[in-house]
């Protein structure tokens, strides 16, 4: 908005100066900017969009909430008048302590036009007007700010509306509510300190339920309320209607800056910069007697994504009854029956409001005396299963494009959806085994397994500080509880319904839940719950099924689930790759159109390739070979090999481990039949495949010392060879290439087994594309000793075969600084780089990423020295750039290289992004992760659709 202003100022000063003889209109033109719209009307969405440029604008400007009303509003919808106070006027109210100027003359003028639209008066006790106070920013933040309903009301209008309305029990309930929230949420005043009286006042007239409260009593508690607050805050609840006002909108301010606003946005990554807006909102009455009520609602089921209207509603009642969960609320079909033609317009209603914003709404609706008042609609939060489900069933519908279906679903998303479930054949056997414990209403999907905690604070403490998994149990939640619900595994409540706070903040952030166990008698002093004879202390493990809502005694063991059945989630991905492989979604440097990133997976054996293809990985692009060589029988070769004092040894150990290798080899091209297969030769350093020096050490002392000759040579002869090898930064060692030149036979005997085995698949009719990777290169020196001696082995094995073609090519990993910095030279002998991002972060940081972890980086990421783990999420400005360096040489050099990565980054998002930017033919990362990086691709192409890659210049 500043930089909107700014212009304007500058026009105008420029005027004035240019022609003095003007001054009186300019002096009239400067006055006007000062006095800024802090206030619009909900009919005035026009002027918002003028004053903000765009709907995006709208939603930062007044907020998601206000946004939503202006928009009903003008589309006809009916929404009680109301305007909203903006969220500029929020940040300069928590800039300077107090309303900016010209606000509140503006908030009394729209007052004057509420009560003209709604033909009531506020503070009139003969007609009186009451409005609502509602937070509302750009991104919902469901419960984390105030709201205060009913203001407006004091002694005078409450007599004047009782005579108004002949419904005193409704007048007394609807003040001592107001009074309450003043307290609670105005003066921060301990919600107890209300609760407490009012359950001694019911149990003195034995009451159990709110509704056998009559007139007298609520009246009654309305004085006690008064007494509480005045006790409490220091001065009368105020008579002032205004002033009520007044301390309602700036306690929606503070709320802003709440200690649960502040984790909730640290929580879903919003800035603290945006403020809140403020709606004054007419009240209408669901409270009103039975051809009244209230509810809320979703356009389609949020927790599956079927398109079928969920929603609940409570009759004769005001909203915070049916969002806190704590009355039992009817479906909202029963309207059907109760109020039908009220049912038919709000079906219209919610039908046209989903059509309108082309996504799932979640509204909130009023029935006062038979009349249907919309009060909200937003878009659905939702699981990650029914945001796939709703983004695929919304496009096959032609209601958004496929385009639009993959950027509402996000990675992590697909990370939810993939994570473990409970074991079918698992969970009939603990049900078998008496272990069930009760049922609610599944709420948010998947499994939690976790100790059982009885308030947010203990699940939060044990999770963090006791790194246990835990399990929030609640009899309900309240907005307080969340970062106890984040903290956990899963969450159980023994009240409330699916769209309870608990189950729409479960699902928002993917947390397991079941809401609604009342089976279960919660015990909150003695810190335990019971079913019947079945009791769970504190502290005892649970296992929550958030897909079913069943809730066991004890842990039950999860499975990942099977992407194949995730049949929405491959048409989305399918979607993806189309984006992806679209030409021209990427420019290359010379306006060439080029495709975007593809998705490779790192993989060492048969099965794990054949799963990462299964995932949709078009490649593999890297097989660590010398895990295979840590199998069990293979080991006491690869240690022979490793002592072997001679040449003709060691020739002969590696001609023991060839066939096997071969075999391996044989595997991963049948597997990726048509696909790339990266093989990189042997990395880590000897002592790897050794058996631990100290282990040993203490053997020979202890053989020693017992004076047991058997069998003490060799091991002495071993532990020498260790010492032997023994490196002070084996990372910086005899490892990579190095090891390769300074012991040749190793890599030589490998490369023969990549061709022996692709000239057999090749045979038998398998399309293979061997790419023989050279780790840990510095200088091309190195690739020129070595690369033509096992270009040769590849010549000999494909003439010994009598294979003519076979399409395959030697390239490097570029992971060390040095390499990056000289690719145009290493490109000279390399056909293609693979970005080994875990040694480059190493040793571009200079942090041992064995090490680095455990004893600093979270201090840095904690203290703002680094914004992230530069081991999980790349380090653009540093890493990268070298990357983007690598690839524009490397390319100056050879312009159709092959690039890629191999190292962690390859799975990660953000990585992914500047893969794509810099040019990446593709990314590699592990087979669980390729679903998300395909999704994840997909986005970055789109965002950057038709972009030139960035090149180093
Ligand atoms: C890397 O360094 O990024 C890499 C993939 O190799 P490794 O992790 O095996 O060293
Ligand atoms: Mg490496």
């Amino acid at each position: 908005m500043a930089k909107k202003a700014a212009p304007k100022k500058t026009a105008v000063k420029k005027a004035a100066v240019k022609k003095p003889v003007l001054k009186k209109v300019a002096v009239k033109k400067t006055i006007r900017p000062t006095v800024k719209k802090w206030i619009f009307l909900f009919e005035e969405v026009g002027k918002a969009e003028k004053y903000s440029g765009s709907w995006e604008g709208v939603r930062g400007l007044l907020g998601g909430k206000g946004a939503g009303l202006a928009d009903m509003t003008r589309a006809g919808v009916p929404v009680p008048p109301g305007f909203t106070v903006t969220t500029e006027a929020c940040n300069e109210f928590r800039k300077a302590g107090q309303f900016p100027k010209g606000q509140w003359d503006q908030q009394l003028a729209a007052m004057k036009v509420v009560e003209k639209q709604a033909g009531k008066k506020f503070g009139d006790p003969s007609n009186p007007l009451l409005v609502s106070c509602r937070s509302g920013a750009k991104f919902s933040m469901p419960g984390m700010m105030n709201t205060i309903l009913n203001i407006g009301l004091n002694d005078e209008v409450a007599e004047g509306m009782i005579a108004l309305t002949k419904n005193p029990r409704f007048v007394w309930d609807s003040y001592r509510r107001l009074v309450e929230m003043f307290g609670t949420t105005v003066f921060n005043l301990d919600d107890e300190l209300f609760e407490h009286p009012m359950a001694e006042y019911k149990k003195k007239k034995g009451y159990k339920l709110d509704v056998e409260m009559k007139a007298e009593d609520w009246k009654s508690l309305v004085g006690t309320f008064k007494q509480v607050f005045k006790t409490h805050v220091g001065f009368d609840f105020p008579q002032d209607v205004y002033k009520q006002l007044e301390l309602a909108t700036k306690a929606v301010f503070e709320s802003w800056m709440g200690k649960r606003a502040i984790d909730y946005r640290k929580a879903t990554n919003i800035s603290d910069t945006l403020g809140t807006a403020v709606n004054i909102v007419t009240m209408v009455f669901g409270n009103m007697g039975d051809d009244s009520g209230t509810g809320v609602a979703f356009t389609r089921n949020p927790s599956t994504g079927d398109k079928k209207m969920m929603g609940e509603y409570l009759l004769n009642a005001q909203g915070e009854d049916v969002v806190a969960g704590i009355r039992n609320t009817s479906p909202v079909e029963e309207m059907a029956v109760t109020m039908p033609k009220v049912y038919k317009q709000f079906m219209g209603i919610a039908g046209k409001l989903e059509r309108h914003y082309r996504d799932v709404q979640d509204v909130e609706f009023t029935i006062e005396r038979g009349k249907l008042w919309m009060l909200q609609t937003r878009n659905a939060k939702r699981t990650a299963k029914s945001a796939i489900k709703i983004a695929v069933d919304l496009a096959t519908e032609k209601l958004i494009t496929k385009e639009e279906a993959v950027l509402r679903v996000t990675t992590e998303n697909v990370d939810t959806l993939l994570h473990p479930q409970f074991d079918d054949k698992a969970k009939t056997d603990a049900e078998k085994a008496g272990k069930f414990f009760a049922k609610g209403v599944n709420a948010s999907p998947g499994a939690a397994v976790g100790q059982a905690y009885f308030d947010a604070d203990t699940a939060e403490k044990m999770a963090k500080e006791a790194k246990q998994d835990t399990v929030m149990v609640r009899p309900f939640t309240k907005p307080d509880d969340v970062h106890g619900m984040i903290a956990s595994k899963g969450v159980l409540t023994s009240e409330g319904g699916a769209t309870s706070h608990a189950a729409v903040v479960a699902r928002q952030f993917g947390i397991p839940c079941v809401v609604g166990a009342s089976a279960i008698k919660i015990d909150m002093e003695k810190r335990m719950m019971t079913v019947g004879s079945v009791t769970i202390k504190e502290g005892d493990w649970i296992s929550v099924d958030g897909t079913t809502g069943q809730v066991f005694v004890g842990k039950i063991p999860t499975s990942a689930p099977s992407l194949e059945e995730q049949t929405d989630l491959l048409t989305l991905l399918k979607w993806g790759d189309e984006i992806c492989a679209r030409k021209g979604i990427r420019t290359a440097p010379k306006g060439w159109p080029t495709t975007g990133l593809q998705v490779w997976a790192n993989a060492d054996y048969p099965k794990d390739a054949r799963r990462a293809r299964s995932y949709g990985a078009k490649g593999i692009g890297l097989c660590r070979t010398e895990h295979m060589f840590f199998e069990p029988e293979r080991l006491p070769i690869v240690q022979r090999m490793i002592l072997a004092g001679t040449s003709e040894v060691r020739t002969s150990a590696l001609n023991e481990l060839l066939p096997s290798q071969r075999s391996d080899f044989d595997g991963l091209f049948d597997a990726m039949d048509g696909c790339p297969v990266i093989i990189r030769l042997i990395d880590p350093p000897l002592h790897e495949f050794m058996p631990d020096e100290e282990a040993l050490l203490e053997e020979v002392i202890t053989m020693r010392v017992k004076g047991e000759t058997e069998g003490l040579a060799e091991k002495e002869t071993l532990l020498a060879a260790i010492k032997n090898l023994h490196e002070s930064n084996p990372m910086m060692g005899l490892r990579g290439v190095r090891l390769s030149i300074a012991m040749p036979e190793i890599v030589e005997m490998q490369v023969r087994a990549i061709f022996e085995a692709a000239c057999d698949c090749a045979q038998r009719g398998i399309i293979v594309k061997p790419e023989v990777m050279i780790p840990l290169t510095g200088t091309v020196k190195e690739l020129e000793w070595i690369q033509p001696r096992l270009e040769r082995i590849a010549a000999t094995v494909l003439a010994e075969k009598g294979v003519k073609r076979l399409d395959y090519k030697f390239g490097t990993m570029i992971e060390i600084p040095r390499a990056a910095v000289t690719a145009a030279e290493i490109a000279e002998r390399a056909e293609f780089f693979s970005f080994g991002t875990n040694d480059l972060t190493q040793m571009t940081f200079g942090y041992s990423r064995d090490d680095a972890e455990r004893n600093f980086l979270v201090i840095y990421v904690e203290q703002g020295i680094l914004p992230k783990n530069p081991f999980q999420t790349l380090d653009r400005s540093g890493v990268g750039k070298l990357m983007k360096m690598a690839i524009t040489d490397g390319r100056g050099t050879r312009p159709n290289l092959e690039v890629g990565i191999c190292g962690e980054h390859g799975g990660d998002p953000e990585s992914i992004e500047w893969c794509h930017m810099i040019g990446n033919n593709y990314v590699s990362c592990s087979p669980f992760r390729v679903p998300i990086a395909r999704l994840a691709a997909a986005h970055v192409a789109l965002k950057y659709a038709g972009a030139a890659i960035a090149e180093d210049k």
